[in-house]
């Protein structure tokens, strides 16, 4: 079972790691929204030269910032942790880019979900669906920045990456 291969993973992590105690201030005094695309993990930082300890990382499907969490950790970053810019950080071929909601309607009811609970909800826009990955990072960056909660003078940066090899193209330089 996967729970029990994690937690003996975990033992030897422990038994091996040497304690260090780090701040939980952002050292580079940024956040970073991103996908939780699988192929970033443990890779969206080294290919960005971020360390741990640096930088707060907000993820979710489609580094989308449709759900007011998003907001509500950009401003705790900002207002009680330190941050001072923010980077949105989408990435080529993402899963959410034309995500096919009948399929995802079909997989909801085999899972038992009930049909009228899914018709209440616009599911396209519920699940985050984007139409394509430049804009959904363009359309972010301005939510982040005219929100009211947000301080104007922040600068909020827009990226891609391609979770291939790496490299990373500036859509918006915040500046
Ligand atoms: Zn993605």
């Amino acid at each position: 079972m996967l729970l029990n291969e994690i937690m003996s993973n975990n033992k030897k992590f422990v038994d091996e790691f040497e304690v260090e105690k780090l701040s939980h201030l952002p050292q580079k005094k940024l956040v970073i929204v991103t996908c939780m695309d699988t192929r970033l993990v443990g890779f969206l930082e080294p290919a960005l030269g971020i360390g741990r300890g640096d930088a707060k990382i907000i993820k979710n499907a489609g580094n989308n910032v449709i759900c007011s969490d998003v907001i509500r950790s950009v401003a705790a970053a900002i207002f009680a942790l330190g941050a001072e810019e923010v980077m949105l950080v989408g990435h080529t071929d993402c899963g959410m880019a034309n995500s096919d909601s009948e399929k995802l309607k079909n997989s909801m009811i085999d899972r038992g979900i009930k049909e009228k609970d899914i018709n209440e909800v616009n599911l396209k826009e519920w699940i985050g669906a984007i139409e394509d990955e430049e804009s959904n990072v363009l359309k972010g960056v301005e939510k982040i920045k005219n929100h009211p909660l947000i301080p104007n003078d922040l600068p909020v940066h827009g990226l891609i990456i391609n979770p291939n090899d790496g490299s990373l193209k500036i859509l918006v330089k915040g500046y």
